[in-house]
């Protein structure tokens, strides 16, 4: 059952699931370990299980007393997260994860394999509270945030399955994230940056995962763009901008109405050149709506004049979700857009939009639209 807390009059508000290990820090850790009655050098060992083994399972914590690995398991392994569904496509290189938490809640991932890279997509939020009208996610709604270690589970499962071989194209290693899942990473601001940390730093505090290929997308709440650019940490900063003049931002990223394209932008330069890195520029190209030739001459001065060198820009083919009106650019508007926009002396390349046919593409996950089954428990798939 899940728990709904009627806080806010006709809005269900969901509680946070119990704590997980992956929700302390290295310090946080020891106490939690102490208060089971251990000392706390356990806090590292049973960190290198999860974060080095990948292991959320106390039975094979042969190295514990057995005598508190059931206290283990119920304090700082409690199951987050069961799978409901996982469905490929792609020719296997594309896998969607339907996720249910303790509560009922329903999330969703997406793992791509390619030839140089395994890039999974995470959700930082069941639903989205956003509301970009061309966005499955953004019509549902925000459900809650998710905890730390929700966000981090998700990792873990996808980093385990590829190491041992469970996903199509053999083993293989877990080396980018993207927060391009369900949700609004930086409205969910502090579980996120300690996710990223769980996620980044070395073993046994986390998973060891290169900052440089974490990569946070934002619809553009400029004044945590700043906060976290003053978090020493060095991931990809990725921005929704969809186009660059206010008028119609206002309708497509709703919350350009609170932080418009000039504070988004200097907001993102500021990220720049606190981090050293490129900001990507996230621009969905919809028919008729924001892929005039003046518009890509206006990006492409834009972004030059506030960021320089410093950006590049992803083309995302729109993906149209069920009722919407909008549809994708036809190839040569799209590829008219391109040039303008890099005769402006700035890099712009088209994403391959992978997970189509299974609404795991950009833009397309709505755990809500399939959760009837779901929710009724019909699919549950066996436990880790
Ligand atoms: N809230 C974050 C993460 C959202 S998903 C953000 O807005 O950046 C990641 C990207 O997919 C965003 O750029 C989002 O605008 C884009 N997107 C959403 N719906 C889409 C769709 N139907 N087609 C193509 N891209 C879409």
């Amino acid at each position: 059952m899940s728990t709904q807390l009627p806080l806010v009059p006709g809005k269900p508000r969901r509680k946070m699931p119990v704590k997980h290990l992956a929700d302390f820090d290295v310090d946080q850790r020891k106490e939690a370990v102490k208060d089971l009655g251990l000392p706390a050098f356990r806090a590292d060992q049973i960190s290198r299980h999860y974060f080095a083994r990948l292991d959320a399972d106390t039975d094979s914590m042969t190295d514990l007393p057995a005598s508190k690995r059931d206290l283990v398991a119920e304090k700082l392994f409690p199951r987050l997260l069961t799978p409901v569904s996982h469905i490929e496509t792609d020719s296997g290189t594309t896998r969607k994860t339907l996720w249910r938490a303790t509560d009922g809640t329903l999330l969703e991932s997406v793992l791509m394999r390619y030839p140089d890279r395994n890039t999974l997509c995470i959700s930082s939020q069941a639903g989205c509270g956003m509301a970009c009208p061309f966005c499955a996610t953004g019509q549902l709604g925000l459900d809650r945030n998710l905890s730390t270690a929700e966000i981090v589970d998700q990792v873990r499962d996808a980093a385990k399955a590829l190491r041992d071989g469970e996903v199509s194209g053999g083993p293989g290693r877990l080396s980018n994230i993207v927060f391009m899942g369900m949700g609004e990473p930086l409205a969910n601001y502090k579980r996120v940056v300690a996710a990223v940390h769980r996620i980044c730093d070395e073993p046994p505090a986390g998973f060891g995962i290169s900052q440089r290929n974490i990569t946070v997308s934002t619809v553009g709440l400029a004044p945590q763009i700043r906060m976290l650019a003053d978090e020493g940490l060095h991931c990809r900063l990725a921005v929704s901008l969809h186009t660059p003049d206010d008028e119609l931002r206002n309708e497509l990223v709703p919350m350009n109405t609170r932080y418009s394209v000039a504070e988004v932008l200097e907001a993102a330069r500021y990220y720049a050149d606190k981090t050293g890195r490129r900001v990507s520029i996230e621009y969905a190209l919809i028919r008729d709506m924001n892929d005039q030739p003046w518009r890509a001459d206006l990006l492409g001065r834009k972004l030059h004049s506030y960021l320089g060198s410093l950006v590049h820009v992803n083309l995302i083919p729109l993906n149209p979700t069920p009722g919407s009106k909008w549809d994708a650019s036809p190839k040569h508007v799209q590829d008219e857009f391109v040039e303008r926009v890099r005769a402006q002396g700035v890099p712009c390349t088209v994403r391959d939009t992978r997970g189509q046919e299974i609404a795991a593409a950009c833009g397309q996950l709505a755990a809500e639209g399939v959760s009837d089954e779901a929710k009724a428990g019909g699919a549950e798939a066996p436990a880790n």
